[in-house]
């Protein structure tokens, strides 16, 4: 697997964390801003994007591995199966051939016996050839013939001797033309031979052909077997990186979930106190009443700016107020933004001009940060009636406030803009009853609270 990447991720939250207290400007130096949490978790989360993209990646390569492996595997089988075929044919083919050798053989002794047969014949008549040719040619057959004592006898004789003759050569011509039929014979079943030996031949270079063809994709399935292997050890290493980074993604969750739950914490001490106060400064005008006397007033400024060219929203009574002047141009819900539906977790207020936004209620800054989508963006938590709240201003043409700030009610924390994912300046306010989340699991419709 990779460890490189893991020891460089390592060291670089390392160093986040290094680099920390010197950033110790703001009240909470002991722990990371959330802002900071959230960019590192960003960063962890696109990695495992990556590495999720690779998984997959590597989970196809796989599957195509794995059919061209099935691919390979009916090809054998299929060659295998003409092997088998072939192996069978040479077997007959062998058995032809050596039948076929049997009969030439046979042919070929029986061809022998009767040469032989026809040898002894020729002999036996060139004997009498002889014999008659040493005792004087015909007239010893004459001899034969007039040493008959009567004309009967003379036609016996005659006939014996051309009997004797004839049927010599007959037996021999006859004898003569077995030959030939059985040379005939031979040479078909040579021929038969030779066809019968041309078809093995070629049977059994088909057979080399396919043997050689199924040890070739033999080899290729052994790489494509080491391939998927390999593949297979890359993907778990991938999926060990993927499970490393979702634990460190859970861990900054965690750390996330505990700074804001801090700040939360913060606004509630500081919720408590401002109750303690207000009773105490009632009690105090009560016994000043009593007295009868008066007494200046002491209450601290405004912090809304002259310089305003749109006035600040007036601060409403109780818990709540509104964020900023304006119309509405959004509630929160259902709508349809360019063409697409999509859920609007917030209010959008607009107005023209430089207008100032206010928190909502007393509270902490979680973060005061830039984002693509929401641009300039202030998050504020809140505990009200010892239930947390944030609250989100987004699109803000600039913030004047910083993380782990405390605000109250109606304090100018920015001014409306168009920055962000935004088409037209207005103010996208968002109200979450508990933490904000990434899927906004908890936004509330802010007309419940505030009154616009
Ligand atoms: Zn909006």
């Amino acid at each position: 697997m990779n460890k490189k990447y893991f020891i460089s991720l390592s060291i670089a939250a390392a160093l986040t964390i290094g680099s920390l207290p010197t950033l110790g400007t703001t009240a909470n130096a002991h722990s990371h801003t959330v802002e900071e949490l959230q960019k590192q978790q960003e960063g962890i989360s696109s990695k495992k994007e990556e590495i999720n993209g690779k998984i997959d990646e590597k989970k196809s390569q796989i599957n195509q591995n794995i059919n061209k492996q099935q691919e390979i595997q009916s090809q054998i089988a299929e060659i295998s199966t003409k092997v088998k075929d072939t192996e069978t044919k040479i077997t007959e083919k062998t058995k032809e051939i050596d039948e076929t050798t049997a009969e030439i053989n046979k042919l070929k002794e029986e061809i022998e016996v009767l040469k032989q047969k026809i040898e002894e014949r020729n002999e036996l008549l060139k004997e009498r050839a002889r014999a008659i040719q040493e005792k004087g040619g015909s007239a010893n057959y004459l001899d034969v013939l007039l040493g008959a004592d009567s004309f009967g006898d003379f036609i016996n004789r005659v006939t014996a001797v051309n009997t004797i003759v004839s049927a010599d050569k007959k037996i021999m011509d006859e004898q003569k033309r077995d030959q030939a039929e059985l040379e005939k014979k031979q040479e078909e079943v040579e021929g038969k031979l030779a066809d019968l030996e041309s078809t093995k031949a070629s049977l059994e270079s088909l057979k080399k052909d396919l043997d050689s063809q199924k040890a070739k994709k033999a080899d290729l399935f052994k790489q494509l077997e080491a391939q998927q292997a390999s593949l297979e050890v890359e993907k778990k290493d991938l999926q060990q990186e993927s499970d490393e980074l979702s634990k460190m993604e859970h861990q900054l969750e965690g750390e996330i979930q505990a700074e804001q739950a801090r700040l939360a914490e913060l606004a509630r001490q500081r919720e408590i106190e401002r109750k303690r106060q207000a009773e105490a400064e009632a009690a105090k005008r009560a016994s000043a009443q009593q007295q009868a006397t008066t007494s200046s007033n002491s209450s601290g400024g405004s912090s809304s700016t002259p310089t305003d060219t749109a006035p600040s929203a007036p601060v409403s009574a109780g818990a709540w107020t509104a964020p900023a002047s304006g119309t509405i141009t959004t509630n929160f819900g259902w709508d349809v933004l360019n063409g697409k539906k999509r859920f609007h977790y917030g209010t959008d207020i607009a107005a023209r001009g430089s207008v100032p936004i206010s928190a909502a209620a007393d509270g902490y800054v979680i973060k005061s940060q830039y984002s693509s989508s929401y641009g300039n963006v202030v998050y504020i938590t809140h505990s009200i009636n010892g239930k947390t709240f944030t609250t989100v201003y987004a699109h803000m043409a600039s913030s004047s406030v910083s993380q782990g700030q405390a605000v109250n009610k109606g304090d100018r924390i920015g001014y409306m803009g168009n920055t962000g994912y935004s088409f037209g300046q207005h103010l996208h306010f968002e109200l979450h009853a508990g933490s904000w989340n990434a899927s906004k699991s908890n936004a509330v419709n802010p007309r419940q609270y505030i009154n616009f």
